[in-house]
C-alpha cells in the first residue's frame, strides 16, 4: 500500500513516502535516525512548499510554464543520429519548450532507490 493508493487526489502527500517507508523498516538499524528523519523532513516541507511535483508526476507537466502537457511523440530531434540509450526526451505541447530525462535514474528514484534514499543512508553514516 503506498500513499498514491491511500490519497489518489492529494498528490502532495506522495512526497512523505520516502521518510515513512523507511521508518517503518523491519530492521531498526534500517531506520534514518530520529536527526537524519527531522533533516528529510525539513527537506521534504521545502521541496513541498517550493510547488514542486511528486516524482510520481514529475515529467507530466511542463515544469517551464506550467500549462502544457509533455509528450514525446515528436521529441527526438537529433539531426540523424539515434537516441541515445537510456534517455527519454519530451516536448511541452503548449510552450514547446524540450526536456531531456535520464529514465533509469527516474525509474530508481520511483522505486525508492534514488536520491532521497540516498540522502537518508549518507546522512546515516555521519
Ligand atoms: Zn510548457
Amino acid at each position: 500500500m503506498s500513499l498514491q493508493s491511500i490519497f489518489p487526489d492529494h498528490p502532495v502527500t506522495w512526497h512523505l513516502s520516502p521518510i515513512l517507508e523507511k521508518t517503518i523498516e523491519e530492521k531498526a538499524y534500517d531506520r534514518p535516525t530520529p536527526e537524519t528523519a527531522l533533516e528529510l523532513s525539513e527537506k521534504i516541507y521545502s521541496v513541498i512548499e517550493s510547488g514542486f511535483p511528486p516524482i510520481e508526476l514529475v515529467g507530466k507537466q511542463c515544469a517551464v510554464c506550467g500549462f502544457g502537457e509533455l509528450t514525446s511523440e515528436s521529441a527526438w530531434v537529433a539531426w540523424g543520429k539515434g537516441r541515445p540509450e537510456g534517455l527519454a526526451y519530451f516536448e511541452c505541447n503548449h510552450c514547446g519548450f524540450y526536456f531531456a530525462q535520464n529514465k533509469s535514474k527516474y525509474d530508481k528514484s520511483v522505486e525508492r532507490g534514488g536520491p532521497a534514499f540516498s540522502w537518508i543512508e549518507r546522512l546515516g553514516q555521519q
